[in-house]
């Protein structure tokens, strides 16, 4: 045997097979564990690809791997939109790429699930047809997929050499809905964020979670079906085709505030889809890394909706949601008080007689890409004995950690960064809260106001400080599409323009006094 030969047997051995899933699987656990803190998030996310690619190739090694053209082809064109699409991104639309992304994964997993209900003949439970042919007396009762047939105990154990086991006909049913509903409700959740769809909730009113019932019931009911072996393929696409509905129908409703709580739960529904595939196609590395991103996408999604103090049912359910245009809620320069602006002299004045300064940054921030301008800002403050540290919002700006790896990136220390809950109580013994491009996370609104639509949503508490500066370019409202009484407080003052530009403004005062 050849030297080529005797390596392949061994590369295509299952146990090495299984050892490389292993590796991978080490791999994407310990890229986990980095993705935990902004200093290392960069080397987790490089270390779960390693471990990703590992398990592309135990896969390929499998022997079943049959068509090497059309993997490469799919590999080519994945790589020809994907590459390109995540280096060009802007950092400010990374929400609306996980959106994509993730709907794709979802995609893929219902598709596959349909290709493998079409290789078993358009029937999860062939192997049926089998038995009657043999015995016909005893089959119609309960006939199982997997060829597990059983009437009240006459064929029970009788095992068939087609049809899949039930199990496996049950996860590729479950991963079909979950992954339709995946994709669907992604590519809504990319569309809003995107600004192709409006980004208020689109519902069809009292109707709406009677509709999304009506979806849920039929769906499931088509998949019972199959399951207990309807022979048809048109019930798989109207299954398909009820959870695309559904996904359509729980994210249009959902307004813009709540976006990221719904991203998570669908990345969390991939996961959990792709796990199912896992199992139906008996491969390892699809039941871990789904579950990986199905507990973290579900864990990650808890925490959003108690920082946002959503429900998760109400969420989906429609009975929560901040709208982009709120009937009542005024738009810019409606509102009765009086707003104060000042300039970067002044701000820099007072910044540079406070002992203590936290700063917030918000979406503005990441637009201006104003966050080297801001630790350049901090370098001078400290420089004269003033103490600064870092308010983050769970969700400021557009995706869950923004302000943390933009602040990372312009190396502020780690340290200096409090979450929600350590900073609000540290600003009443804060002289100055400078409030950089973030506008509803500072919201009052979301503590004094019920009918507000981010009523109940824990925020920064900024006006607790002595006095708050807000940089931002106009008086026009943030993501929810609400005003900010926080403007038109005594202490706040606004110094009206881009981020950046304020910022390196107020720094280039300081360095004069
Ligand atoms: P925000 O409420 O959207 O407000 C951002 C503010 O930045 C705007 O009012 C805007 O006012 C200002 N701004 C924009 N460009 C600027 C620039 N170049 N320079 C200075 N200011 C600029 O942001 P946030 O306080 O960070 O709150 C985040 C919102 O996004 C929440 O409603 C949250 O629910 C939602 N959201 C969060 C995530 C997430 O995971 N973090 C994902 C999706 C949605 P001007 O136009 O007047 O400048």
């Amino acid at each position: 045997m050849s030297a080529v030969a005797s390596a392949t047997i061994f590369l295509q051995r299952e146990s090495f097979i299984y050892v490389l899933y292993i590796i991978a699987f080490a791999l994407f656990i310990q890229g986990l564990r980095g993705l935990a803190g902004p200093t290392s998030a960069v080397r987790g996310n490089r270390t779960a690809a390693v471990g990703m690619a590992i398990a592309v190739i135990a896969t390929l090694l499998n022997r079943e791997e049959g068509n090497w053209g059309l993997i490469a082809l799919g590999i080519a064109i994945g790589m020809a939109v994907g590459v390109p699409a995540a280096r060009q991104v802007k950092m400010t639309a990374m929400p609306q790429m996980v959106a994509l992304f993730n709907g794709v994964g979802g995609g893929a997993v219902a598709l596959i699930s349909w290709v493998e209900f079409r290789n078993y003949g358009n029937s999860y439970a062939q192997g049926k047809l089998l038995v009657t042919n043999v015995n016909p007396a005893g089959l119609h009762a309960f006939p199982g997929p997997g060829g597990i047939i059983g009437r009240a105990g006459v064929l029970h154990g009788v095992a068939l050499s087609s049809g899949p086991p039930t199990y496996v006909a049950i996860f590729s049913v479950f991963a079909a809905i979950v992954g339709s509903i995946s994709f669907w409700g992604s590519n809504i959740a990319f569309g809003k964020l995107q600004e192709i769809l409006p980004g208020r909730p689109i519902t069809l009113g009292a109707a709406q979670q009677a509709v999304n019932l009506v979806l849920l019931v039929l769906a499931l009911a088509a998949g019972v079906d199959l399951v207990a072996g309807a022979h048809s393929q048109l019930l798989f696409i109207g299954m398909l085709v009820c959870a695309a509905l559904l996904g359509n129908a729980v994210v249009l409703p959902i307004g813009g505030a709540d976006m990221p709580v719904v991203i998570s739960m669908l990345n969390a529904f991939t996961g959990l889809s792709a796990a199912a595939t896992g199992v139906a196609l008996n491969n390892p590395a699809l039941i871990v890394a789904g579950m990986i991103v199905g507990a973290s996408g579900s864990i990650l999604t808890n925490l959003m909706a108690v920082a946002m103090n959503r429900s998760i049912p109400a969420i989906v359910a429609g009975g929560f949601g901040g709208t982009g245009a709120v009937e009542g809620a005024s738009g810019a320069g409606e509102h009765a008080g009086t707003v104060r602006s000042t300039t970067a002299a002044d701000a820099a004045i007072q910044l540079a007689y406070a002992n203590r300064v936290v700063i917030v940054p918000g979406y503005g921030m990441a637009v201006a890409q104003a966050q080297h301008a801001v630790r350049e800002l901090t370098k001078e403050l400290e420089a004269r004995g003033v103490e600064v540290s870092y308010a983050i919002h769970p969700v400021a700006g557009r995706m869950p950690g923004h302000m943390n790896v933009l602040l990372a990136e312009a190396d502020v220390p780690y340290d200096q960064l409090k979450e929600m809950d350590d900073a609000n109580p540290e600003f009443p013994r804060t002289d100055v809260a400078l409030v950089i491009g973030a506008n509803d996370v500072t919201n009052p609104a979301a503590k004094n106001t019920p009918s507000s639509p981010i009523y109940g949503m824990p925020i920064l508490e900024v006006s607790d400080s002595a006095s708050v500066i807000v940089i931002k370019r106009s008086m026009n409202p943030g993501f929810a599409g609400i005003e900010n009484e926080l403007y038109y407080e005594p202490k706040t003052t606004m110094l009206f323009g881009d981020a950046k530009t304020a910022v390196s403004e107020i720094a280039a005062e300081l360095s004069q006094l």
